[in-house]
């Protein structure tokens, strides 16, 4: 069956109806899922494994038959275990039901079909009893429902359910305990992802400074959680305030409660600075004695985990409320509440806490001032990276004129206060917006700086543009970072392009755009890991997973031309193959031809290694000689390290020897390559030959 879905296309901006099969959610979701990615966590596996085994042994010593509840068996994997570790039965409930019919054909293929009942439902609508979905209640629980945050996958609801109505008392349970830890720390990095800091300007008449507004200043954000692979964080960009401390622990053996609660431990700074990160993690225990343990620590706190490689479970950052200047020795309570699926945190200075005895109610996090809603966590450090304020205060001042008319086309960008300063107070700044969110954001952002008069806000979309929003003046600068929170992948800014096309009827003859124009670039690339999450499995432990791998593969050529994915490259490193290329350029200066811009050619590599993919980025001319990457910054030694803006995605297209998992007879000497920008779709398609 076929239904018509409605999207804006990002790029082009135009409203698209576009057919789509009814399975076209599945598909993403296994194309795009973590599945792979599991069962290519060995340490996860083999621990699991251990666990499973020490349990059923456990239950059998007791002379009991060991019925195994297994909920979100994903491929049924852990069932599998638990049967080849000698389970009498297992019920394996999975409620994504491609995954289900997964299961059931990976559990037939691998022989367990008598041991695994596979059932697809949701594990709060089983029913147990002779009728029932299961005949008795199991006594040995195994789950892994578990996000970086522990429990945004609804772990904890599941578990209060399952303990109430589907094993019995005293069960067994793998894992048998999660434990989250937690560091106070310091980092002007982390930070810069949260709020927004003053951006002084040098302007002709004195430096300016641009602020933020009291709403967003006293924010406390948004409460979904910020994932990152910590240990790329280098060392020297956090301070360690505090040590690692155990935060909270959940006993899946026992009966657990989903309600929302508070956790508080009182912390003595080893050093003082400004609180302003929590950072956070989670270990699980597959047994009682805590023997078989799997953690997500970072390598400053164990060493190996550096190695330890996975994308499925990562480490938290939290924000607090406010930096809180803490002083080594001082005492400091640090609270952690939760709901049924998320965390966040406060900070008790230990006097304040002694005078006010009573339970701390700490809300959850409600972005007040719209920033949060509008920019994610890169977005503000985009915003909050001088050097790159730097580029385009220098670009302004090349093209602004004491007479200019100015209209910028960004979300929320801070080009319109630059300009206006930049001009000596004299441009005529207009602003371009399409969402009453935006409008104000930026209207709050205007007022704090005293500019509500100064910059005109249009809430308009580009189309609709009239002289009378310009106050029947010609636009002579036309301005865009650009910026559009609609954007994925690094093309989708072109929508600047189509802006300013829409727009022409408004520029003078020779009006100045900046950026003038943009380049998309290309590298071939090996990754250190992140080829994993798209390449192959074959068997797990043992069990022949490949009915998996191929459900994932066929999900990936659902839209028969694969596509490039967004990464933040930062996050996993990779070595550059070849030289990086430019490949296309989109002269903004002109409108967006009429005719696909298209290319072909050849990249030499320069070293050994598997090519896993190329990486696909943007760069902006915003005026002679001042360029910005949101790509690649440099490679940094000869082994071929790669730098990557930290505030940006970049795509990455993995090429088919990883997704089919081939080994190529002979290493290639060059990748051949043809890429096409369709200006009518605004989809770019690539094909890659080793
Ligand atoms: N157990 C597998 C897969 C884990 S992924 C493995 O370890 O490799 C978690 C799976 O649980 C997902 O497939 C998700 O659809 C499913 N799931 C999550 N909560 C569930 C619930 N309450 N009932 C049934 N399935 C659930």
């Amino acid at each position: 069956m076929k239904t018509f879905c409605g999207r804006a296309n990002p790029t082009t901006g135009t409203m698209e109806w576009l057919e789509e099969d009814e399975n076209y959610d599945y598909h993403q979701e296994i194309a795009r899922s973590r599945y792979a990615d599991m069962l290519h966590d060995k340490d996860r596996n083999v621990k699991y494994y251990q666990g499973i085994r020490a349990a059923v042994s456990r239950v059998k010593q007791r002379g009991e038959k060991a019925i195994v509840l297994d909920i979100g068996t994903g491929t049924g994997l852990l069932s599998m275990m638990a049967a080849s570790a000698g389970a009498d039965f297992c019920y394996a409930i999975e409620v994504f039901k491609p995954m289900a019919n997964a299961a059931v054909k990976i559990v037939e293929k691998n022989g367990f079909r008598d041991k695994i009942k596979v059932i697809n439902k949701h594990s709060t609508e089983v029913t147990v009893g002779p009728d029932g979905d299961m005949q008795c209640r199991a006594n040995i629980l195994v789950t892994e429902l578990f996000d970086t945050e522990l429990i945004g996958e609804g772990a904890l609801p599941t578990y209060e359910h399952a303990h109430k109505y589907l094993v019995q008392e005293g069960c067994e349970a793998v894992p048998h305990r999660a434990t989250v830890y937690v560091q106070l720390v310091e980092s002007k990095r982390m930070w810069s992802w949260n709020k927004l800091f003053p951006v002084h300007v040098e302007a002709e008449d004195g430096e300016k400074i641009i602020v933020s507004p009291s709403e967003m200043e006293n924010c406390p954000g948004v409460p979904s959680v910020c994932d990152i692979q910590l240990n790329q964080m280098p060392s020297c960009d956090f301070t360690i305030l505090s040590d690692v401390v155990t935060m909270f622990s959940v006993d899946f053996s026992k009966p657990v409660r989903s309600a929302s609660t508070s956790y508080r431990v009182q912390l003595e700074p080893v050093k003082s600075g400004k609180a302003q990160i929590v950072l956070s993690w989670w270990d699980i225990d597959m047994d009682p004695s805590g023997m078989i343990n799997c953690t997500m620590a970072p390598y400053w706190v164990k060493s190996t985990s550096a190695f330890q490689w996975r994308d499925h479970w990562m480490q938290c950052v939290y924000f607090l409320p406010n930096e809180e200047p803490v002083l080594q020795g001082e005492k400091v309570y640090l609270t952690a509440c939760r709901d049924e699926y998320s965390v966040w945190y406060a900070l008790q200075k230990a006097r304040a806490e002694e005078e006010n005895k009573a339970a701390v109610r700490v809300e959850s996090p409600v972005c007040r001032c719209q920033a949060h809603l509008l920019w994610n966590r890169p977005r503000f450090g985009q915003l909050n990276d001088q050097n790159r304020t730097r580029q385009y205060i220098k670009s302004l001042m090349k093209v602004l004129k004491t007479d200019s008319v100015c209209l910028c086309i960004s979300d929320g960008s801070l080009l319109p206060v630059l300009a206006h300063y930049l001009g000596a107070e004299q441009v005529q700044c207009f602003f371009l917006f399409f969402l009453s969110l935006r409008f104000s954001l930026v209207f709050l952002f205007f007022k704090a700086n005293n500019l509500e008069d100064k910059i005109k806000i249009i809430e308009a979309r580009p189309e609709l543009l009239t002289s009378s929003h310009l106050e029947d003046k010609k636009i002579s600068v036309l301005v865009g970072e650009p910026f559009f929170t609609t954007s994925l992948l690094p093309w989708h800014n072109l929508y600047f392009w189509y802006a300013r096309t829409a727009v022409t009827s408004h520029l003078t003859s020779n009006v100045t755009v900046l950026p003038q124009s943009a380049s998309l670039h290309m590298m071939i690339v090996e990754f250190q890991d992140l080829w994993r999450i798209r390449s192959p499995c074959g068997t797990c432990e043992g069990f022949d997973v490949q009915t998996m791998d191929d459900m994932i593969k066929n999900s990936l050529n659902f839209r028969e031309s694969k596509e490039a994915e967004p990464h933040p490259l930062w996050e996993y490193p990779c070595k550059s193959l070849s030289d990086p290329q430019e490949v296309l350029t989109f002269d903004f200066r002109k409108t967006v031809p009429q005719h696909s811009l298209s290319t072909e050619g050849s990249v030499n590599l320069l070293r050994k290694g598997k090519s896993h993919g190329a990486v696909l980025w943007m760069e902006y001319h915003l005026a002679a000689d001042i360029s910005v990457s949101t790509g690649l910054l440099q490679i940094s030694n000869e082994k071929g390290n790669c730098e990557w803006n930290p505030h940006c995605k970049q795509a990455v297209y993995f090429f088919s020897s990883v997704i089919e998992s081939e080994t190529l007879s002979d290493i290639p000497s060059a990748v051949t390559y043809a890429i096409n920008f369709n200006t009518k779709t605004g989809d770019i398609a690539m094909d890659f030959k080793l």
